[in-house]
């Protein structure tokens, strides 16, 4: 799939700074959309193009109710049309949070005296990641602060310890990363460990702002955190995730922002991130942080509807930050994957902690506390296929080539088999029996959302994963 680069007052060229704070306001303050605009807009999305800045816009300008519903219904279509019902479920393994910024609104900045420093040892990582292989887990993003004990290397070594844990029949077959901006070089080494994505969030946009956030450290460096995933793409990453976190500045500056970091992507690598992140602030210890750019739950959804229709084939992330009743609201417009059982202490997920549980030693509060199984169970019942499928990137459908393979079709040829075969050994290995009673009734009933050329193929390979077989995928 090729783009047609969008032009801006600032070019695209890789690594370079792309924001222009006056060009996104000038788009915001300019377009008062009608009714008839607004439904052509989400008829081109619903024909899964993507989305320009000014077309972003008018959708982030929509006040009328109807057309806003209107907004929210074109996101769930094409949620359904693009990902059928697979929701991919992963969780984060915190590795350290020793760090040299002081970010106001994080528990593990430095200036926090009352946070409890910890870096898991090798053998709390095995402890860790065999605890979560138990629950069934096949995807984690490993967690780092920014500090220098986390270098690259650092980062290479602990993502392959946690490839080499195999559990009874568990393993763990993608790790993403989130951590600090690195040179091309340390991505190098990064990326020669097999990871999946580097995930980095710009957590503003807004030059000001972030200014006043990040005070101290090497996170101060506006443009060096901006640029950073085209480094990684420099050194060979090509699933990158981008990111904003919401109440440090104007979530509708966000949003537009998030679109213009895809289009830089994009028209320099030809490729777009592979997923998005748009945390809410949560509390955390000494978190200091006004409310003036909170963000309401009402905004929060009609932003994620706009942003699935702005950008169509782009993963969009939702975190156990948020309550079980948003989370399970934001589903239906457009989210792709959650996390599931999710435990930020540090050491958390062994059944000996290696600490007691309180804010002081987690990054931020969780809103959603349920363990997987419940997650999944509840996923089966309102009738989506909890995936914990890692096929394109094992077999080479990454970045570009990724990007070719959303098309139509697509899902029903490898996606939707690939999530009912990952949920058939999470049935067979880790679900209570009246949890696996529903999730073959819900494989059952996608049957006829699969390509059906396939799909005698994949029963038969259902049947060999019912036999004892494991890790076979499309
Ligand atoms: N230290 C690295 C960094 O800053 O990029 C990576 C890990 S950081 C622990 C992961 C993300 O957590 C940050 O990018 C930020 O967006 C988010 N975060 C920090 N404080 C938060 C809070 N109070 N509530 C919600 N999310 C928060
Ligand atoms: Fe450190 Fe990251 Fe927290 Fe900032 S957000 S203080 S860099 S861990």
């Amino acid at each position: 799939m090729k783009f047609t680069p969008e032009k801006y007052h600032i070019p695209d060229e890789p690594m370079k700074s792309f924001i222009d704070v006056d060009e996104i306001w000038n788009y915001l303050n300019a377009i008062q959309p009608t009714k008839e605009r607004v439904e052509a807009i989400i008829a081109k999305s619903l024909d899964k193009q993507r989305l320009t800045l000014e077309e972003t816009a008018a959708l982030i300008n929509t006040k009328d109710i109807e057309l806003v519903e209107k907004i929210k219904e074109g996101a769930r279509t094409l949620k359904e049309r693009v990902y059928g019902n697979r929701i991919v479920l992963f969780a984060p393994l915190y590795i350290g949070n020793y760090c040299m910024n002081s970010c106001q609104y994080c528990g593990f900045r430095s200036s926090n005296k009352e946070a409890v420093r910890i870096t898991l040892s090798d053998d709390a990582i095995v402890k860790e990641v065999e605890a979560l292989e138990d629950d069934g887990q096949k995807r984690l993003i490993l967690v780092y602060g920014e500090h220098r004990n986390y270098s690259p290397e650092f980062i290479a070594r602990t993502t392959r310890l946690v490839y080499s844990v195999k559990h009874d029949k568990g393993e763990i077959r993608r790790v993403n990363i989130n951590a600090a901006p690195l040179e091309i070089e340390g991505f190098r080494t990064v990326a020669e460990a097999g990871i999946g994505t580097y995930q980095i969030f710009q957590e503003t946009y807004h030059p000001d702002a972030y200014k006043k956030y990040h005070l101290s450290g090497k996170k101060a460096d506006y443009s060096w955190r901006l640029t950073a995933l085209d480094r990684a793409q420099e050194a060979g990453i090509d699933d990158v995730g981008i990111g904003a976190l919401l109440g440090l500045y104007d979530w509708r500056f966000e949003l537009m922002a998030l679109v213009r970091h895809t289009n830089h992507l994009e028209a320099c690598y030809n490729v777009g991130p592979h997923t998005i992140s748009f945390p809410r602030i949560q509390d955390a210890s000494e978190l200091n942080i006004s409310d003036e750019y909170f963000v309401s739950d009402g905004d929060f959804i009609k932003l994620i509807a706009i942003l699935r229709l702005a950008v169509p084939y782009t993963g969009l992330i939702l975190t156990a930050r948020e309550s079980e009743a948003l989370r399970q609201e934001a589903i239906r417009y457009g989210i792709s994957q959650i996390d599931g059982g999710t435990n930020l202490e540090l050491g958390g997920y062994q059944e000996e902690k290696v600490v007691e549980q309180d804010l002081n030693k987690e990054q931020f509060q969780v809103n959603d506390n349920r363990p997987l199984s419940e997650i999944v169970e509840k996923l089966l019942e309102d009738g989506y296929l909890p995936s914990f499928c890692t096929a394109c990137y094992r077999r080479g459908r990454t970045g570009e080539h990724f990007m070719e393979f959303s098309v139509p079709g697509f899902i029903k040829r490898y996606c939707t088999p690939n999530a009912m075969l990952t949920l058939a050994e999470y049935l067979c290995d880790y679900a209570q029996p009246e949890v696996a009673v529903k999730g073959w009734e819900v494989i059952e009933k996608n049957m006829s959302q699969v390509d059906e050329r396939f799909v005698e193929e994949l029963k038969s390979r259902l049947q060999r994963i019912r036999e004892g077989e494991r890790d076979i995928y499309f």
